[in-house]
């Protein structure tokens, strides 16, 4: 699943494509935006916020989440899509080139007065410039019971973590991810830890990771071969978190398990 660092790269590469120029063609192929049509007006700006993406003219913000599988791609006009067009959810298009957003998982038209609404329940922006770590913490604190590892996932506490961040911020730390909020030692540092990694691996990608995906190769710190889990989420968790993020990765002897 795409994460923070993955839409604010987006946000530059369409950013780079379109603001200043005007729209030749908008084609929205999700039913309720299909008459819509943006011929003639000018992209005055595009933005990230967490994992959402907002492409704005004068008139109307469009916005965009990538979901599981979603994914942004600029042509030059007449290029072949190297994707299949039938996963396109939205092209739109310049004199140059055409942005086509395939299998987008949200695509919605907004007044530009109304685009908060797509964000206000959501924590700080670990990748905005208003990221507030103090917020941040105070929101995970508010549920001190629940683990750390699902906790980073739920972007109402701090936007643009997901599957990959999670395991490796909890690693650096040196947490277990199953320990329950309360119990992290240094949470702010934890945050901290997970504002420079995300900002880190959208200003200076690759990032390579430590533990995601590195089941039995040796943890670089002790050696130990690092195991992945199935963080089960319970209550509210269950039905909000896709079977698909519930892999975690760490070290068994640099993130002890919590006693229960
Ligand atoms: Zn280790």
């Amino acid at each position: 699943m795409p994460e923070g660092d993955v839409v604010f790269r987006t946000a530059a590469r369409l950013r780079a494509a379109l603001v200043g120029k005007d729209l030749t063609r908008s084609d929205f192929r999700v039913p309720r935006y299909a008459t819509v049509d943006l011929v003639g007006q000018r992209v005055d700006s595009v933005g990230s916020y967490g994992k959402h993406l907002f492409i704005r003219t004068l008139d109307v913000t469009i916005h965009t989440h990538l979901r599981m599988d979603g994914e942004w791609r600029i042509f030059h006009c007449g290029q072949r899509w190297t994707k299949p067009r039938v996963s396109a959810r939205l092209v739109l298009a310049t004199d140059e080139v055409e942005a086509v957003g395939f299998s987008l998982g949200t695509v919605e038209v907004l007044r530009g007065a109304d685009e908060h609404t797509a964000i206000d329940h959501l924590g700080p922006d670990l990748l905005g410039p208003g990221w507030d770590a103090a917020e941040a913490v105070r929101r995970l604190s508010a549920a001190p019971d629940r683990a750390i590892g699902l906790a980073l996932l739920d972007q109402r506490n701090l936007a643009g973590i997901g599957n990959i961040y999670r395991s490796e911020v909890c690693y650096l730390r040196r947490v277990h991810p199953a320990t329950p909020v309360g119990v992290v030692p240094d949470l702010p540092a934890l945050v901290d830890e997970a504002h420079r990694v995300l900002t880190a691996a959208a200003h200076q990608p690759p990032w390579r990771p430590l533990v995601y995906r590195r089941t039995h190769r040796p943890c670089q710190r002790c050696g130990t071969a690092l195991l992945a889990r199935l963080l089960e989420p319970t209550g509210a968790d269950a039905d909000r978190i896709d079977q698909r993020e519930r892999g975690i990765y760490f070290c068994p002897r640099c993130q002890p398990a919590p006693s229960a």
